[in-house]
């Protein structure tokens, strides 16, 4: 039973982090604080649920400053060799991603 439970708040967890990352970039053009907010929401749910950001998502958000990331907008993105170099251009970091999608699912997991 208690399992259970587990799963069923993992699953609303994980749907109200993909909401939230959707309305972050729906909200980017005129609320881009907005975005960042939701964002942070989403990080707590992931934290206090134990559940895992999609990859897809992780990508949008600088894992320095955990700002909503719009490449081309605050963000510029970089092929390198087998990578992907994300900078963050509000904290000017930069990140780094394995280009094919099935390496990056083993490899990027925290
Ligand atoms: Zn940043």
């Amino acid at each position: 039973m208690k399992m259970k439970k587990k799963y069923w708040l993992q699953d609303i967890s994980k749907q109200r982090i993909e909401r939230l990352f959707e309305f972050a970039g729906q909200e980017f053009d005129e609320h881009p604080d907005r975005s960042n907010r939701y964002v942070q929401l989403a990080r707590q749910i992931g934290m206090r649920h134990n559940v895992r950001i999609p990859i897809r998502f992780k990508r949008r958000m600088c894992r320095h400053c955990h700002s909503y990331l719009v490449p081309g907008n605050n963000a510029r993105v970089r092929l390198q060799g087998t990578h992907v170099a994300v900078t963050c251009l509000v904290c000017e970091k930069q990140m780094r991603y394995p280009y094919s999608s099935r390496i990056e699912e083993k490899q990027i997991t925290g």
